[in-house]
């Protein structure tokens, strides 16, 4: 099963990304969560990368898009992964099919997470991370506003939005069924052979 989840920062896609991931046996690949191991081990890509999560702009595509080709390439993704926070433009999302069309596959779903602004404002203040501060929030929520809708134009055709308020089981449950729907998780299980 290899899905992406869309949606705008605080929408609880780490969350839901890691009960998929735990509940499909793929893994959960965060663009967020690498950069940020990276910055704390002090790692090249780290040093690239800082200034961007610290004041909440893109890191450049070609940093990001080289991060994500690698991590694909590992063992444990070829059979499916959960991506979140990549792609965040209609860029990343051509050099990710380029990425899946050179192993000769292919996006089953792009889960969109879809939840009120002013809730996820809320959510990012309570969860309290060092990039979770006014001024970055809102720099990150102008960049997500401007970048998103030319994403999910380009995601139409595998579109799965899913309700994000209310309780972290049941949104699972919504993303779940949703790719039941799809065929997601059959098309997973063939792949796995
Ligand atoms: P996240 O953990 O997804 O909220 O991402 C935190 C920060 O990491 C973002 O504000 C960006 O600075 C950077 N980042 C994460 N994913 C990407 C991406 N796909 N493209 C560019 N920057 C990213």
């Amino acid at each position: 099963m290899r899905i992406v989840l869309t949606g705008p920062p605080g929408a609880g896609k780490g969350t839901q990304a890691k009960l998929i991931s735990d509940a499909f046996g793929v893994p959960h690949i965060s663009t967020g969560d690498l950069f940020r191991d990276n910055i704390s081990r002090r790692t090249t890509l780290g040093r690239q990368a800082k200034s961007y999560l610290d004041s909440g702009e893109l890191v450049p595509s070609d940093v990001t898009v080289a991060l994500v080709r690698d991590r694909l390439a590992h063992d444990d993704a070829r059979h499916g992964f959960v991506l979140d926070g990549f792609p965040r433009t209609v860029e990343q999302a051509i050099a990710l099919d380029d990425i899946l069309a050179s192993q000769l596959t292919q996006l089953v779903a792009a889960l969109d997470f879809v939840v009120d602004e002013n809730e996820v404002v809320a959510r990012m203040l309570a969860r309290g991370r060092a990039d979770d501060t006014d001024e970055v929030i809102r720099t990150r929520l102008r960049i997500y506003n401007s970048e998103n809708q030319p994403l999910l134009e380009y995601y139409a055709p595998i579109r799965l939005p899913v309700e994000a308020a209310g309780d972290v089981s049941a949104v699972h449950r919504r993303a779940v069924s949703g790719l039941g729907e799809r065929g997601a998780l059959v098309s997973n299980r063939q792949t796995q052979g």
